[in-house]
């Protein structure tokens, strides 16, 4: 994750998951389908936020893949 400058940050937020096939490359353990959140905040007040489809894993937070 890339901080631009100390007053904007990102947060990366999941709304919700579900197990799917597959396994997670880092640790091994099951992966999921997972509506992901990014909220981009500016001195704490979020301006820009995207969702977005990814399989994850729920356990270390890996992402495995990513959809746009
Ligand atoms: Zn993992």
């Amino acid at each position: 994750m890339v901080c631009f400058c100390f007053l904007v940050d990102q947060r990366r937020k999941l709304t919700s998951s579900k197990p799917v096939a597959g396994m997670c490359s880092r640790c091994g353990r099951g992966a999921s389908v997972g509506d992901m959140k990014t909220v981009t905040r500016f001195c704490y007040v979020p301006f820009y936020w995207r969702s977005w489809k990814a399989i994850i894993c729920t356990f270390c937070g890996a992402v495995l893949k990513s959809y746009r």
